[in-house]
């Protein structure tokens, strides 16, 4: 049995065809879906499918690309739905550096070589960095207090942003656990998670053929320090790269993560979905 700890199942991608891709999820011997939250409308989306389908549970929170956005009463409303049965963790929350103003536009800005335009526009970039990381920041911090009020652990989303989001969290130790999703980094990075009391999961990325690093990582993090996810709809495994992703695939993680890690899937699958009932505390 597994349980697929992050999947975007209200994403338009799964419209069409969604009985299916839990059937299929299903015959691949996935016991629990987890169903993520990005904003208010989705987090209510993600209820919603909980509320229908016995092998789903939701998370509730807002995807910091999402945080400059959000409204107060965004936050007011998702606190009151952490208290729903099927809610089993806050998030994805946290920091995503990588589509800050000054990365996206900076390219437009040097066309015309005009010096002048370039500095006002790299200055009104940084200020727009500046206001869009103050808004994830606020955001981030409202559902890590969130979190803790209602005794729910976090998911993770982090991006180019490691540092400020690990320091954004240090406080929280001891009262709420996160799992830091879609973990890339090396294992020195996982194991300053671990030690600060979080978790990581792993996606199909594990399977890439360019994944060294994180293949590295997913040998050597110890037993019950991690999970397995597909994120899907993006980020499917090999063998199906490229293509739309969907929670029957975390087999193919959970088989990478076997052997990497010398044991048999059984084994893989027992031991991630320990972790994760420990983790998300279903039916609690
Ligand atoms: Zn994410
Ligand atoms: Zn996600």
């Amino acid at each position: 049995m597994l349980i697929e700890t992050h999947a975007h199942l209200d994403f338009p991608e799964f419209g069409d065809d969604l009985e299916d891709i839990l059937a299929r999820a299903t015959a691949a011997g996935v016991e629990k879906i987890i169903t993520i939250g990005t904003t208010l409308a989705s987090s209510r989306a993600a209820i919603a499918l909980a509320e229908r389908y016995p092998q789903v549970w939701a998370t509730v929170g807002i995807h910091p690309n999402h945080a400059a956005e959000s409204t107060s009463q965004d936050l007011e409303e998702i606190d009151q739905l952490c208290r729903h049965p099927r809610v089993v963790a806050v998030g994805e929350a946290g920091l995503d550096y990588h589509y800050l103003p000054s990365r996206t536009r900076s390219k437009k800005g040097d066309v015309t070589g005009a010096l002048l335009a370039q500095t006002t526009a790299k200055v009104e970039e940084f200020t727009h960095d500046g206001a869009e990381i103050a808004a994830q920041k606020a955001v981030f911090e409202a559902q890590l207090d969130m979190a803790v009020r209602h005794g729910l652990n976090v998911v993770i989303h982090q991006r180019d942003s490691f540092e400020d989001t690990v320091d954004q969290l240090r406080p929280y130790s001891g009262r709420l656990k996160g799992v830091f999703h879609c973990f890339g980094g090396s294992s020195e990075a996982a194991a300053a998670l671990l030690e600060l009391g979080h978790l990581v999961s792993f996606t199909g990325i594990v399977t890439f053929k360019n994944a060294g690093l994180v293949r590295e990582t997913a040998s050597r993090v110890p037993d019950g320090s991690f999970m397995v996810e597909t994120d899907c709809p993006y980020l499917a495994p090999v063998p199906h790269r490229g293509g739309r992703c969907e929670p029957a695939y975390v087999q193919e993680v959970a088989r990478t993560l076997a052997t990497e890690r010398g044991v048999t899937l059984d084994s893989l699958a027992a031991q991630t979905s320990k972790t994760a009932e420990e983790f998300f505390r279903f039916n609690r």
